[in-house]
């Protein structure tokens, strides 16, 4: 298969973790004689640095003339702590999914066995979790209209969503739930919000198309506290941008760690595969970041964009036997892990390129 991706690194530990991507997008290639082409691009801070814009047009065309991209990650400390600054490189992550139709994020929370001692969660609790978030990306507070009034004394963030966009995301999770336990848990705050009130009754029109989806509704503060009572429960969960924000970063407990969990973002274009994680600063330039989650990303990049299902199981399979033969990132590592045992990301990357 002839295919073209688009490396688009960010920043931080993105640049380090998606280079151990690409080289598993590359083995994977030879492995299956594919013919894979790559390009890289700028966005972030990386892009407003070189160009004064954190979305480059030129990043975005490359993305639009590609297969699929591979992303890293956005976010620098300057911005962090500089909440006037007006250029910031998370507007070039929200510009991209605005840009490419990216509605919906993928994000598969899966434990593997051998890290059930890595969670804060009980093993007992965990052991089994399985379950397929459907977090909408294009609408929501984020991208509502927002400022400041009376001097600047006074916020606004405008949380806004259209029938349209909220039956899209829906019939994607409705969907992808036939394919699995057949359950599927809407979470909104119907309860006090009129935009929750339209998700739910915007599912519930659709539901009877699904008669063989069991579906339940839950407010997102109670969603909350039963994905770390009762992980188990869910199967597919469908909920708005910034719910799906926050219980995603949650649920990466029940992976294990930030560093573990991939997500996908597809819409109307070129597909987005990229870590749940940030650029995160404090370990940046150290080489210690853990590459997996960028690595479960080229996995599902092969999987929805190339319906290469055997070529992605092998990644998976790759991930699987390197935990099982007990090597750790740090990220992941407990007491018990041998000082031997512990990988950089350089490390941990060819222990990958040798199984696969
Ligand atoms: P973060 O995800 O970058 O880091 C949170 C914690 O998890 C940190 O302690 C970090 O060291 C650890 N961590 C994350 N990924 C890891 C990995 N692969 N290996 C080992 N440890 C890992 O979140 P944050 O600290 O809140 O944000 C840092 C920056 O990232 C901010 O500028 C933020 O805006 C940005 N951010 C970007 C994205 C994105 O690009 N999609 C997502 C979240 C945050």
């Amino acid at each position: 298969m002839k295919k073209h991706i688009l490396i688009v690194p960010g920043d931080g530990i993105g640049q380090e973790v998606t280079e151990v991507g690409r080289k598993v997008l590359e083995k994977i290639a030879a492995r299956f004689g594919h013919e894979f082409t790559y390009d890289e691009a700028l966005i972030g801070h990386a892009a407003i640095e070189a160009t004064g814009n954190p979305l480059p047009e030129e990043t975005l065309q490359k993305m639009k003339a590609s297969d699929a991209v591979l992303f890293g990650a956005v976010g620098h400390p300057k911005y962090d702590n500089d909440p006037a600054a007006k250029v910031r490189p998370e507007q070039g992550l929200l510009k991209m999914r605005k840009e490419l139709g990216l509605y919906a994020n993928l994000r598969p929370i899966k434990l593997f066995d051998e890290l059930l001692g890595a969670s804060s969660i009980k093993p007992e609790i965990l052991k089994g979790s399985d379950i397929l978030f459907f977090r909408e990306l294009t609408g929501d507070i984020y991208f509502g209209e927002k400022g400041r009034k009376n001097d600047g004394d006074t916020a606004y963030d405008l949380a806004e969503y259209s029938r349209f966009e909220v039956e899209r995301i829906a019939r994607k999770a409705f969907e992808a739930a036939r394919t699995r336990r057949k359950k599927l848990c809407s979470v909104d705050k119907a309860n006090v919000l009129e935009t929750s009130r339209l998700w739910r009754e915007v599912v519930q029109k659709i539901a009877p198309e699904y008669p063989d989806v069991e579906v339940e509704h839950q407010f997102v503060d109670a969603a909350a506290m039963m994905l770390i009572k009762d992980p188990r429960r869910f199967d597919v969960v469908v909920t708005a941008n910034l719910f799906g924000d926050i219980l995603t970063d949650e649920a990466s407990q029940i992976a294990g760690s930030m560093g573990m969990l991939a997500s996908a973002s597809v819409g109307d274009s070129t597909g987005v595969y990229e870590p749940i994680h940030g650029s995160a600063h404090d370990i940046t330039g150290k080489g210690i970041a853990n590459p997996l989650a960028s690595v479960l990303s080229a996995a599902l990049l092969l999987d929805i964009s190339f319906g290469l299902k055997e070529e992605s199981q092998t990644i998976i399979d790759a991930v699987d036997s390197l935990l099982k033969d007990g090597f750790r990132t740090r990220d992941i590592a407990d007491g018990s892990t041998p000082a031997e045992k512990i990988l950089n990301t350089e490390a941990a990357g060819n222990e990958l390129l040798r199984r696969i």
